[in-house]
């Protein structure tokens, strides 16, 4: 840990873009200044230094964007009521400076042949948009390099826990992204509504109802090669990481094919 904390650095940057995207979830773009340019390897985290009574306090949050693009960083953010990093995004205008430190964490991708099945739920999904965005054919790869080619050619599903439809975000972005890329394919499990009528016919194939665990079951039953041949990457919420993680360990899934970030 003091390895990794030695290795931070800080990063100055001005506040670009505060995009409500729905409720009180933001996708709040940085743009760096000194130094000028971030590498990171998605799925890492940055940590935000809030001004308290002359000193800082730190805030973590996962970084959002791709990692090709190193100039910004985007992060998405749900603003807790009186919470102190949540108050200080909160009141943030264009052109404020913010301190980060990092990048840090060692939630990312591990390197090998087995599917990428990832359980998220709420702000979860913001470090598996680095990922996605990251590895996969997207706007946000400017045409360049993917940085690792072998992840790439990868499967990659990913079940996102939502309450209701009203809290989907993002959609179109993924929708695109699973039109680009016949690797990607997904879920958004909406655990609060009876039915998905809400939902345009034909975008129902992105949605579920129920647990995003119960829904990944659903589809295993029919592909045992989901459950013996795939890493899971599981992140949201302590509580719910932790209950995720024990069903899958029920499942006698490898604690070595589980990696996880709680928030
Ligand atoms: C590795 C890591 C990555 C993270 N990445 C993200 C991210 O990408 N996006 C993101 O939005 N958050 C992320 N978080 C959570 C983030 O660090 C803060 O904990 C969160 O923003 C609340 O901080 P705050 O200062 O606003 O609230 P605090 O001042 O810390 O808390 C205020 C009150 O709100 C309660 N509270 C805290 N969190 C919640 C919650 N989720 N819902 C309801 N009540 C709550 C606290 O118990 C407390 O009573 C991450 C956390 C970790 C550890």
């Amino acid at each position: 840990m003091s390895f990794e904390i030695n290795m931070l650095k800080n990063f100055k940057t001005i506040l670009t873009n505060k995009k409500i995207l729905v409720n009180n979830i933001y996708l709040f773009t940085f743009k760096l200044q000194d130094p000028a340019e971030i590498s990171f390897i998605p799925g890492q985290y940055v940590i935000l230094k809030v001004p308290k009574d002359g000193a800082y306090i730190s805030r973590l949050y996962s970084i959002s964007s791709s990692s090709q693009t190193k100039d910004t960083l985007e992060l998405l953010v749900e603003i807790i009521p009186n919470g102190l990093g949540s108050n200080y995004l909160d009141q943030l205008e264009i052109n404020n400076g913010v301190i980060f430190q990092g990048p840090a964490g060692l939630f990312k991708l591990r390197d090998n042949n087995k599917q990428k099945v990832f359980f998220v739920t709420g702000t979860g999904i913001a470090p598996i948009r680095s990922i996605l965005n990251s590895n996969l054919k997207s706007p946000a790869s400017r045409g360049e390099q993917i940085s690792n080619p072998h992840l790439k050619s990868q499967n990659y599903q990913f079940f996102w826990g939502l309450k209701t439809f009203k809290e989907v975000c993002l959609f179109d972005e993924f929708k695109q992204l699973a039109i680009n890329n016949q690797q990607l394919s997904f879920k958004i499990c909406l655990s609060r509504e009876k039915n998905l009528d809400s939902i345009p016919e034909t975008d129902r194939q992105y949605f579920d109802l129920g647990h995003v665990d119960s829904c990944f079951y659903k589809l295993a039953t029919s592909h045992q090669s989901l459950i013996t041949n795939s890493d899971f990457y599981l992140c949201g919420g302590r509580n719910i990481v932790d209950s995720l993680r024990q069903g899958l360990l029920t499942k006698n899934i490898s604690t070595d094919n589980i990696i996880f970030e709680k928030f």
